[in-house]
């Protein structure tokens, strides 16, 4: 499997990063994708993937971060990004949940790394918290040519529709284990597997509470294997293909 979408690069894994990775590949979570959420988490994120080879990067600028970035982290992003070991630009997106950064400046970076993925042609990695209708705005407008993925999805079906109609996929996480998630476990039933990708947004959203690591990927997959009524070595396969896919592993 692959975890698509987590930070391991984050203090909760200082005491013991190499065991967590260790525990992910005694779990089949062959594949993770770093996330880098600022300039610094980016440099992090670069340096997990050269010492770890199951570790790849993503760089970009959250949107909690959109507020703090100067012009030195843009042109720093650019350069990361250019670099052939970077997979995905991201995470970007919007967050009205938080309101950590102004609106304004959450959607002037989310557009600027929408140019910087058409203009690399790679992926963007979009994180989206009560912001539904004016992310697919911008991505509708501002995305065009750009594909990618809708991280830790919370929409409802007919947003899923438009992010498929997009050329978009869509990643579910640790939440549709949650005993109240039960529009999330219907998209998880309905949405088409070969648009899905698996992720754990470690050390957010445990399943279990707690610390997140990338090891629980396999209780996401466990978990739409049982509402599809397939086996979770079909959610494994398929959505380890998509993630190649899109990710070019
Ligand atoms: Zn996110
Ligand atoms: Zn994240």
């Amino acid at each position: 499997m692959t975890d698509t979408h987590c930070h391991l690069h984050l203090r909760q894994f200082d005491p013991d990063r190499d065991a967590v990775v260790a525990r992910a590949e005694a779990n089949e979570v062959t594949k993770i994708i770093e996330v880098g959420l600022d300039l610094e988490s980016n440099r992090k994120a670069i340096a997990l993937a050269t010492r770890y080879p199951q570790v790849y990067a993503a760089v970009g600028i959250h949107p909690h971060e959109a507020g703090k970035a100067t012009r030195e982290s843009w042109e720093e992003l650019r350069s990361l990004a250019s670099r052939p070991d970077v997979v995905a630009i991201g995470e970007t997106g919007l967050d009205y949940y938080r309101d950590y950064s102004p609106r304004e400046e959450q959607k002037e970076a989310l557009k600027r790394q929408l140019s910087l993925a058409r203009e690399l042609k790679k992926p963007v990695i979009l994180h989206d918290r009560e912001a539904h209708d004016d992310l697919l705005a911008i991505v509708e407008e501002d995305g065009k040519g750009v594909t990618g993925v809708f991280h830790c999805f919370s929409g409802d079906l007919k947003m899923a529709e438009r992010c498929l109609e997009m050329g978009f996929y869509i990643s579910i996480a640790g939440p549709v284990t949650y005993r109240n998630a039960h529009r999330l476990r219907e998209l998880a039933r309905t949405l088409p597997l070969e648009k899905l990708l698996l992720e754990t947004d470690s050390p957010f959203l445990s399943p279990y509470g707690g610390r997140n690591e990338p090891a629980n990927v396999k209780v996401v997959a466990q978990k739409i294997a049982e509402v599809r009524g397939i086996s979770w070595e079909e959610v494994a396969r398929t959505t380890t293909e998509n993630a190649a896919l899109l990710l070019g592993l």
